[in-house]
């Protein structure tokens, strides 16, 4: 069967990871968080002093890069893949408020942006990807065979993060993830440097009233018929 690319896009904690990573572990292809690898960078960033505040150190930062190594391994009890900086499992440190909170000031880089897209490119040259972001449909992969967009309300999307936040032991108010919710909304479509921006040919998913297994279904038939129309 002819292997195709799968790009996902769309806002912060809309559950798109979730059903990338349910999705791609369902028909057997390779799941790549890009959230993930913007993450990895900035958890380098805050961990070498790079930021005054919120403002990071644009010219330490670029010095670094080429010693800041992004991976993927497959966890085994999880059956999802973990992300690795230079070798360290950084899997729940990237997930954390502190980083959450300037991530998307490091992803508006454009130098940083550069590398990331090369890297992601690299990755879905075999096909039988499934790749998550904010850019994958409009400037990763603009030929990807599905083009998805998945989007809820921020309230929606605030009280799920609020939820997952919770459940990994961290403590922040329903107040303050909705701020970095929006925040992150208006931070990554507002940016010069590929927005989050629906692509014209992409199918627009809005789970706000969906439940994960109602989603699966819907997602699980959108790639059945497109599989069925490109082989
Ligand atoms: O998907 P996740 O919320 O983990 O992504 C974290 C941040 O990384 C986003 O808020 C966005 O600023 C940035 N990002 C991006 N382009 C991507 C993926 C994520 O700018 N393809």
């Amino acid at each position: 069967m002819k292997q195709i690319i799968i790009a996902i896009d769309g806002h912060s904690s809309s559950g798109k990871s979730t059903m990338a990573k349910d999705l791609a572990k369902e028909i057997g292809y390779i799941y790549i968080d890009t959230g993930a690898m913007y993450r990895a960078v900035t958890l380098y960033a805050l961990q070498h002093g790079f930021f005054a505040g919120d403002k990071v150190d644009e010219d330490a930062l670029r010095h670094a890069l080429p010693d800041i190594h992004i991976s993927f391994q497959l966890n085994k009890q999880t059956g999802r893949p973990d992300t690795y900086l230079n070798g360290t499992n950084v899997e729940r440190e990237i997930r954390g408020m502190e980083v959450s909170d300037k991530v998307s000031s490091v992803a508006a880089l454009p130098f940083i942006r550069r590398a990331m897209v090369a890297q992601q490119q690299e990755m879905g040259k075999a096909k039988g990807i499934v790749m998550d972001g904010r850019d994958i449909g409009t400037t990763v992969f603009p030929d990807a065979e599905l083009k998805l967009f998945i989007t809820a309300s921020p309230e929606v999307r605030a009280r799920r993060r609020l939820d997952e936040l919770k459940a990994k032991g961290e403590t922040a108010t329903y107040e303050e993830v909705l701020e970095n919710v929006k925040k992150r909304d208006y931070l990554d479509s507002t940016r010069e440097e590929s927005p989050l921006r629906k692509a014209d040919d992409a199918v627009v998913l809005d789970n706000s009233d969906m439940t994960i297994s109602e989603q699966k279904a819907w997602l699980l038939e959108v790639v059945r018929q497109r599989l069925q129309e490109v082989q």
